[in-house]
Parts: structure tokens; sequence; C-alpha cells
């Protein structure tokens, strides 16, 4: 390249995305990439390791592909040792270079985008180009709010389904109905889930190698283990993984969207939200294959839209809430939980066997899925009124998927009530006889979960009743919470 630039371009680390706006007209002979990797930025907020490699790798891996294609990218790395938060490293490489404008796609965290607007106040950038990933635009979720006194996901979604032409037979819903949760969502019994597909692993290549050591060389302190990471990091292995997600397990993946088993990690879950968040698949592509599989007689209708719900549906919805609540959604706290986050949320070293088995596999590997989140960690959480903004935490920091805009909803709302009822009608609470129901693991625990007194009562169980208890009145007026407060009148609990 020679002469003055014309446009820098800012990539970060879950942009990386070829057909983002930012690169509408852009001219390989004018026009600079700028990406930044800062050691800060992996501190506050947490980042653990695995985390930390998932976005690193991913991000060499898009710049890598924009200079083959005789893109000019400036890269800072690791091993530059730059001071400062990202916005304010990314400012002074922009700085640095000039260019006539400045362009960055929205930041999907309401505190970087604050932050990077400051930090490019004083080069050439007029404002965020919008984020095309998604379906629903910010503008578009505030349309299908405005009116309404209480937002739930199932009419936002089937707004969604009708609008963008997904599953549908006319003018309705593929076979007659919007929602087939009743045939999803079985467990494995006592016989387990004999035979399961083989899920497609990444082994890391020369790039990712290269991260890992540099991540334990200047980040040795984050928690957590890259040791068998196995992610997705480019576009083409994100569409391996893909197709290996509809070939193998997406027929299956509605009937045991909510069964665990202990030491099976991935069941019949796609294992593709990372790569979607970074935006090296679209979640139009995403929809479209699984849709595309069902009219080809791959999968069944309920496993499609059961799947398609939590893309379509759930995922942004959740970016709605968010965007649309935040900042104060993060000071949310309307069951005023205060205790501290258990030490073993950091080491997985606990006797109750299934949070056992949910922490250590998230500290291994990064992932767990969903009802592991929901259902194991957020449950206990809920249950031992841990302060939301520490599990939040905890949350951001250990998932490779984890990004704010759909982790803040699903701590904070789904998983912790935190937000009053924005996200989900009444708080997840169960007993530890859920858990016995929906995976193995009480039979492997010294505690038992029908037990609500003693040495061998079952942490969750006897928490549900202290729960209700110490909530009573807070949720005194939710229909939904009727039954289990009138179970527990009848116990005759005492106020704890
Ligand atoms: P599958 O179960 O196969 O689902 C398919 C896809 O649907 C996912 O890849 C994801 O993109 C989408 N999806 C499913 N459920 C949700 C949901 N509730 N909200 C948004 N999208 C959804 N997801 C993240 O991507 N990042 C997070 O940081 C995150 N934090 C969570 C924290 C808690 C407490 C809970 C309860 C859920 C969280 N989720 C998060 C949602 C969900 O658990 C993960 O998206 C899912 O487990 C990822 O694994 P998968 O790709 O195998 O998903
Ligand atoms: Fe978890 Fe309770 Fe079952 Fe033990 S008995 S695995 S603590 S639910």
């Amino acid at each position: 390249m020679s002469g003055s630039i014309r446009r820098v371009v800012i990539v970060l680390g879950d942009q990386l995305d070829r057909s983002s706006s930012v690169f509408d007209g852009f001219e390989v002979t004018r026009d600079v990439v700028v990406m930044a990797e800062v050691a800060a930025a992996s501190r506050q907020p947490l980042s653990a390791k695995a985390r930390t490699v998932f976005f690193l790798s991913a991000m060499r891996h898009f710049a890598s592909a924009l200079r083959d294609e005789g893109v000019r990218v400036e890269y800072t790395d690791l091993s530059a040792a730059e001071t400062g938060s990202l916005a304010e490293v990314l400012g002074r490489m922009v700085r640095g270079l000039g260019g006539e404008e400045v362009r960055v796609v929205e930041p999907g965290c309401w505190h970087l985008r604050h932050a990077l607007a400051e930090a490019l106040s004083r080069t050439a950038f007029y404002g965020f180009d919008e984020d095309r990933h998604f379906f629903c635009s910010r503008e578009r979720f505030d349309r299908h709010c405005a009116g309404r006194k209480q937002l739930r996901m199932e009419f936002f979604y089937r707004e969604m389904r009708r609008e963008h032409g997904v599953l549908m037979a006319g003018k309705g819903p593929e076979g007659g109905e919007w929602n087939y949760d009743a045939e999803n969502r079985a467990s494995f019994g006592r016989e387990g889930p004999g035979f399961l597909p083989r899920v497609m692993r990444f082994p890391a290549d020369a790039v990712t190698v290269a991260v890992v050591r540099e991540v334990e060389q200047f980040l040795p302190e984050l928690p957590g283990s890259a040791a068998e990471f196995d992610f997705p990091v480019t576009r083409a292995e994100a569409l391996v993984a893909l197709e290996d997600f509809v070939t193998n397990r997406l027929a299956d993946f509605g009937r045991w969207q909510d069964a665990m088993w202990v030491g099976e990690e991935v069941l019949y879950h796609a294992r593709l939200s990372a790569a979607m968040n970074v935006k090296l698949l679209s979640p139009r592509e995403v929809v479209a294959r699984v849709e595309r599989a069902y009219r080809e007689g791959l999968a069944p209708l309920a496993a499609t839209e059961g799947f398609i719900r939590q893309v379509l549906g759930w995922r942004e919805y959740v970016r709605g809430v968010y965007w649309r609540h935040m900042p104060g959604y993060l000071e949310g706290n309307a069951l005023e939980a205060k205790a501290p986050l258990p030490a073993f949320f950091w080491t997985g070293e606990t006797d109750m066997a299934c949070l056992r088995d949910a922490i250590g596999q998230t500290l291994r590997t990064g992932y767990a899925h969903h009802i592991q989140r929901l259902m194991v960690t957020g449950l206990y959480a809920l249950l031992h009124g841990v302060n939301p903004r520490e599990v939040h935490e905890w949350y951001l920091a250990v998932y490779v998927d984890a990004v704010e805009w759909v982790e803040i909803p699903n701590v904070i709302g789904m998983s912790q009530y935190a937000d009053g009822g924005v996200m989900a009608s009444k708080p997840y609470a169960a007993t530890g006889k859920y858990l016995k129901r929906m995976s193995n693991a009480c039979s492997g625990c010294r505690y038992d979960p029908e037990v609500e007194e003693g040495e061998r009562a079952c942490p969750f169980t006897r928490a549900y009743w202290e729960f209700l208890e110490r909530n009573r009145e807070r949720l005194a007026g939710n229909q939904r919470m009727a039954m289990q407060l009138r179970n527990l009148a009848r116990r005759g609990v005492k106020g704890s």
C-alpha cells in the first residue's frame, strides 16, 4: 500500500466476519484493518485460559486470512505487552495510523461500546456501524416491546418465524404448532444414553499452540486450562462443526435437550455457540441449514423446531433484553442475594457429584450445555442466595462462548431471577429430585436428593425450601409460584 490511508477498520475479537458492514466498499489498496490482543482485557473482566485462547486464536486466524487476500492488518499481540485497556490500545493504534475515516461495528458489550466511543473521540470516527449478524436489530426489538407490559420470548419468537419465513407452512407454523416442547426433553433413565455420536473436535494447530504458550507465559494466573482446547477457530472449521451437528446429533437434539449424564459433555447439543458468537458462523446460515435438514427428512420437526427456537428465539431475544436494559440490568438483585460465590466454583472440588461434574468439565474445557449451566451451577447459586454480580463474573470468565450480550441476560435474568422477572416468568427453583430425574449424578453422590435433613441431606433439596421461605413475600404475587408456595405453607416451615 502506498499513499495516505483512506479507511481504518477496527475488528474486535467477536467480530470475525468478512461480510460485516465495515467491509462494505473496503479497498485493499487504501484501507487498513486494526486488531489488538491486550492482556488487561483478559484480567478485567476475568477470562479463563480456554476462553482467552479461543478468542486470540480465532483472531489470529482471521487476520491471517485477511493478509492472504492482500489486506494490510495492523495487529498488536500479547507479546507487545501494551498497557491500558483494549479501547485505549485501539485508540492509540488508530491515531498512529491517521486515515480519513474510522469504522467499527457496534461492540457486543455496553461498557466496551462506551469506552471505545471515548477512545476514538479524537479520531475520524463517526459512530458505530450496525451489527448485521443478527436477525433482529435493536430498533426492531424496541418495536416488538412497544406497548407490551411484559415481554415473553414465545411471542417474540413467533414474530421472528413469520417475519423471516422460518419453518412456516403458508401463514401458519410448520406442522400446525409453534412449539413442540411436549415431545422434547426426556431423561436417559437408568439405562443411560447408550451409543453417543462422536463429536467433531479440532485439535490445536500451530497458531493455537503458539497462543496457548503465550497465554501461559503472559497470563499464567488465569483460571482453568487450555490443555484440551479443541474448538473450531476458523470459518472453515466452524462450517465442518455445523455439518457434524446436523448430520450426527440434530435428529435427537430435542428429545435429549435437558438430559445430563456424568462424564458426557456434549450429548446431542450443537457446541456451536462460540463459533456463532465470534461470528465465524451466521445464525441465518445455521437456521437455514437446520431447516433444510428437516425438509430433506434428516431430522424430525420437534428437534428442528426445538433447535431453531434456541437460535432464532432465545439468542435474539436475550440480545434485545441486554441492550434495552443495560447498564442498570447488571445491578439487578431482586431477591437481595448476598452470599459470596463458593470457592469450589473455581476448582470443582466439592463432594456434590452434580457440581463436581459440571464445574470440572467447565474449567477443563470451557463448555457446558444449557441445562448444566441453568439447573446445576445456576440452580445452586440461586438457591443459596449467591450475589448475582459474582455469579455473572464467574459465567463470563469460564465459558468459551461467553460474551456480555448473551451471558448477562442468561445469568442475571434467566438463572438468578435478579431482574425480578424480565427474562423468566418465575425463578428456576427445584430440589435435588429434579437432578436425580435428569441425570445419573445422584447415584454417585454422598448426599441423597430425597433427604432434607441430617448428614445425607442434599444441599439442593435443603436449600430449595430455605429459598422459598426466604423469598416467600417477594414471590407471593407471582401466580406461577403459587403451587410451590402452597407446598411450603403445607410443610409449616418456620422463617429462616
Ligand atoms: P445448544 O444447546 O446446542 O443450542 C443451540 C444454540 O442455541 C446455541 O449454540 C446458542 O447459540 C443458542 N442458545 C441456546 N440457548 C440459548 C440461550 N438461553 N440464550 C442464547 N442463546 C441460546 N450462551 C452463550 O452463547 N454465551 C454465554 O455466555 C451463555 N451463558 C449462559 C449462562 C447461563 C446461566 C445459562 C443458563 C445459559 C447461558 N448461555 C450462554 C445459553 C446456552 O446455555 C448456551 O448458548 C449453550 O449451552 C451453548 O452450547 P451449544 O452450542 O451446544 O448449544
Ligand atoms: Fe447433586 Fe444432591 Fe444429587 Fe448430590 S444428591 S448429585 S448434591 S442433586
